[in-house]
């Protein structure tokens, strides 16, 4: 046996690439919380830190729980909002204990490192993680394309954050480790575009609902969920910059047309979202 080329411990460190994944807290109350997440980053072989509005930063506290992780709190990027914190980010995966009332595309810890291991070197990553107390609101999951559930016991579902965050990263890491039994799957296929990046999607819903509402399909008076589907909608297809680039030209030439349709005082016509919704309702009863 030659026992030079026997594998080390960390052999599979260099399949991953710590400058394309980062974790996200979410005004983490608690520094301890932050210090600990630190160190099970590190552990992993992770760097990037990204603090969302954290309560009480830098702090002695967080620097103790880091223990040989300091450099990982010395490096983060702290911002004022999570739309900053991702906005260059292709995947971002949300976590979360609890179900939403909207359904979300789920994952576990497996399918979500399977997930974050195939893409990361060709789209940046966020794993996003919310408050100790409340977790993440809806409008923060939904910046999210996927959500994450640990499975645990129904009597104590919640994780401790940073315990959440080592299991997170633990899954990623062993995903790493296995990656020569790994099943190769068609969308590891050579692909021509990036994915549009959170801030170009965010400008794409903006843009989106300016035209529905223009159109007199959406009203923002009575929004219901529409926003939040179209967000699901394009959440699971993960559109790529060239697509993205076409939808955005397809709402700017509807937007002259409502123009010079305008113009030329023509009646608009066309069902709205409500109408859609009672329709539907009539033909299933
Ligand atoms: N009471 C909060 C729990 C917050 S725990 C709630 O109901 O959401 C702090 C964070 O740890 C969560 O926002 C989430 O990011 C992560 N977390 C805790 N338990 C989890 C689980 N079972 N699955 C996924 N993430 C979890």
């Amino acid at each position: 046996m030659n026992i030079e080329n026997k594998p080390t411990a960390a052999d599979w460190m260099p399949l991953l690439d710590p400058s394309q994944i980062a974790v996200v807290l979410v005004n983490t109350s608690h520094p301890g919380n932050i210090g600990a997440t630190a160190r099970a980053m590190k552990n992993m072989g992770l760097t990037q830190l990204i603090l969302v509005d954290p309560e009480d930063f830098p702090s002695g506290a967080a620097t103790a729980r880091a223990v040989s992780a300091v450099d990982i709190l010395e490096n983060a990027r702290v911002v004022g909002t999570l739309e900053e914190a991702v906005a260059d980010c292709g995947l971002i995966i949300g976590t979360s204990a609890r179900s939403r009332k909207l359904p979300w595309p789920m994952l576990d810890g497996e399918s979500c490192a399977d997930k974050v291991f195939r893409e990361h070197k060709t789209n940046k990553v966020a794993l996003v993680f919310g408050r100790e107390d409340s977790g993440l609101n809806n409008e923060e999951l939904q910046l999210c394309q996927y959500h994450v559930q640990i499975p645990s016991s129904p009597e104590c579902s919640s994780l401790n954050l940073s315990a959440a965050v080592m299991v997170i990263t633990y899954e990623l890491a062993k995903r790493a480790r296995h990656q020569e039994n790994a099943v190769k799957l068609p969308e590891d296929d050579f692909w021509d575009q990036e994915r549009a990046t959170a801030d170009e999607n965010e400008r794409f819903f903006e843009h989106l609902e300016k035209v529905m509402i223009a159109i007199r399909f959406h009203d923002p008076e009575n929004p219901r969920q529409l926003m939040q589907r179209m967000r699901r909608l394009f959440g699971r297809i993960r559109i790529d910059v060239m697509e993205m680039n076409i939808l955005r030209g397809i709402l700017s030439n509807i937007e002259w047309h409502i123009k010079t349709r305008e113009e030329r005082k023509v009646p608009p016509r066309g069902a709205t979202i409500e109408q859609l919704e009672e329709q539907m309702s009539q033909e299933r009863t």
